[in-house]
């Protein structure tokens, strides 16, 4: 590959919405045949919104939704800002916590007026101890149908409250996925949500493939699994859970508006965040290589 050739390439996809970082990432992206996509802020906006949907009777909602706003105000994940912003809308004020704690980023845990509150994924509360974690089940089974998350409050052990958090597939996703696949390449969705939910999403999607409850740790050994299978991978996401696995593909491509680790450790960055950048990008590196041979 000429550097002059790849030059051409990258003043290029400035154009096309597409910023080359790597020379080698845009000369490898042609001869990729899997394209794994994260699901939250890159299949969708990112952009959670959140909602009280039931509690437990024992306990007052607003107590619950005070109190879960209190222990995510020490997260940087956005669902804790869904969280917050749901109690905002209520008019409610969230109370001092201490001891906060986000074991592996799976929820959070911290000290609210003397009680000890949990916030997070059902599977979360009782890896934590919760019993009766399976509180809400139904609730949580019709939520999960529609592709909502749900997000479960503990109070001192027990159950308290669901959150129903809703976040809306990007505008450019159905078109993207569908251009991928009539190119002939293999789409994956890797998430670290429930199972039932991603399900749903990749299903509005045409998505076939599901990888879920993913450990952020477990999401670069998957990339790397596939490529020692052989496949030529292109890793695709926007969170700081995501940078290894970004790392660990052929090529890593990062949204726009992730944050700096994941655009830092990326190839290419989809400046937008339009998925149908990813589209041109493969097209650009195809005839970029084309000019070099
Ligand atoms: P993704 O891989 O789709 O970007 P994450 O790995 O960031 O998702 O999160 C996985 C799951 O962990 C979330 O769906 C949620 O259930 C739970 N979770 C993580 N952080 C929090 C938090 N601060 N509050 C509540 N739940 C959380
Ligand atoms: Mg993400």
């Amino acid at each position: 590959a000429t550097p002059m050739s790849i030059g051409v390439g990258v003043g290029r996809g400035a154009q096309l919405g597409v910023l080359v970082r790597s020379a080698e990432a845009l000369e490898r992206l042609e001869r990729v045949d899997v394209v794994v996509l994260d699901k939250t802020g890159t299949l969708t906006q990112g952009r959670p919104s959140a909602e009280l949907v039931a509690t437990e009777c024992a306990f007052d909602a607003d107590d619950v939704l005070r109190w879960a706003a209190a222990a995510e105000r020490g997260s940087e994940h956005p669902l804790a800002r869904a969280v917050e912003a749901a109690a905002v809308e209520r008019g409610l004020t969230a109370p001092d916590s201490t001891e906060f704690r986000a074991p592996a980023g799976r929820g959070v845990s911290a000290l609210v007026e003397g009680r000890r509150v949990l916030v997070g994924s059902p599977a979360f509360l009782a890896e934590s101890g919760v019993e009766r974690a399976g509180a809400f089940e139904r609730d949580v089974a019709a939520l999960r149908a529609r592709g909502g998350t749900a997000v479960l409050v503990a109070v001192d052990g027990d159950p308290a409250g669901l959150l129903a958090v809703t976040d809306l597939v990007r505008e450019s996703a159905p078109a993207a996925v569908a251009a991928l696949r009539a190119e002939g390449l293999d789409v994956v969705m890797l998430t670290g949500d429930a199972r039932a939910t991603a399900v749903a999403v990749a299903h509005s999607l045409g998505i076939e493939r599901v990888e879920a409850e993913v450990r952020p740790e477990d999401k670069a050994a998957l990339v790397a699994e596939l490529r020692a299978q052989g496949r030529v991978v292109a890793m695709v996401g926007d969170g700081v859970n995501d940078a290894p696995a970004l790392a660990a593909a052929d090529v890593g491509i990062a949204m726009g508006s992730g944050t700096d680790v994941a655009v830092e450790g990326a190839g290419i960055v989809l400046l937008h965040s339009d998925l149908r950048a990813l589209v041109r990008a493969r097209a650009l590196s195809r005839a970029t290589m084309r000019n070099i041979r």
